[in-house]
């Protein structure tokens, strides 16, 4: 494979009716993001322009069939086309059929770019999971759907949020309280620990620190000097997150063979198309992703 300068990140434009697109567009214009990475949009062209034209920006979309026809300037961004029907005129702030199946078309173009080798990341903008619902498929997040696209076993994909410092792996996520509790056997959480150092690992701390515990869940994030945390059920981790960086937290899945990350915020339909929209948790899920060593050194690490 070709040595690359810098890592390419495909951006999954996300709910074509929420900010995908335009947080996508400023974070794939941000200095310190151009500076880390070559990111590469991937969604419906047209879809995107509409975006981009009702905020206000200003910028050169440079369409292309592939990863490999991409011209790495800096004023354009490129877009992997991925036309999907009846959007053309689909209202900005609504939910729809039309838009559930577009936002995983594109995040399953973009992890294919990844599996292939043509990115070497993907990160993903926020989905609309109403939208997804009246698509009628079957979604409960992101690790699952990665485990299938990725023809990784659900059971050895995690999600972690990485927030600053900060890096919490769950090891139930989209479950009710009664079936997490009816999963959480101890083989469960070593598997969920040995992902996290795996993870941890790919992510660039050598030698993680040994692991203590258990910790009451309600205080454990004031301890200190610990490289992650493992936690049992969706909430304890995600409350956490929240209140400390609603904004800025990235949602990386963990166990399959690429990178992956999304955004832990929602696809914001009151503010779609405004111009509005807060980049920053997209810019640090890039950001994130392209100090990651690169995929090709990933596959050579003992999973
Ligand atoms: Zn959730």
């Amino acid at each position: 494979m070709m040595s690359r300068d810098k890592p390419r990140i495909a951006v999954a434009a996300g709910d074509p009716a929420g900010i995908g697109s335009e947080i996508s567009i400023k974070a794939a214009l941000d200095a310190r993001v151009r500076d880390a990475c070559d990111p590469v949009m991937v969604g419906d062209a047209g879809v995107i322009e509409r975006h981009a034209r009702a905020c206000g920006m200003n910028i050169e979309l440079r369409t292309i069939r592939r990863v490999a026809d991409a011209v790495w300037a800096r004023a354009a961004i490129n877009v992997l086309d991925c036309g999907q029907p009846d959007l053309a005129s689909l209202p900005f702030g609504t939910t729809s059929a039309a838009s559930g199946r577009a936002s995983l078309a594109f995040a399953a173009a973009a992890i294919k770019c990844a599996l292939a080798g043509s990115v070497d990341a993907v990160v993903a903008a926020p989905q609309n999971e109403t939208s997804i619902a009246l698509a009628g498929i079957p979604f409960d997040g992101y690790p699952s759907f990665l485990a299938r696209e990725t023809g990784t076993d659900p059971n050895d994909v995690y999600l972690m949020l990485c927030l600053g410092g900060m890096r919490i792996t769950h090891a139930t996520l989209h479950q009710s309280v009664r079936q997490a509790i009816a999963m959480l056997t101890p083989d469960k959480v070593l598997g969920t620990i040995r992902a996290t150092d795996r993870a941890l690992r790919k992510l660039g701390i050598e030698a993680p620190r040994n692991v203590e515990g258990p910790f009451a869940a309600d205080t454990m994030f004031h301890l200190r000097g610990f490289d992650a945390f493992v936690v049992m059920l969706h909430d304890h981790g995600h409350i956490a997150a929240k209140l400390l960086a609603p904004n800025a937290t990235a949602a990386l899945t963990i166990g399959t063979p690429i990178l992956f990350s999304s955004v832990a915020h929602g696809s914001g339909h009151h503010i779609a198309g405004k111009g509005r929209a807060d980049p920053a948790a997209m810019i640090a899920a890039l950001l994130l992703l392209a100090k990651t060593p690169r995929q090709i050194e990933l596959q050579a690490t003992p999973a």
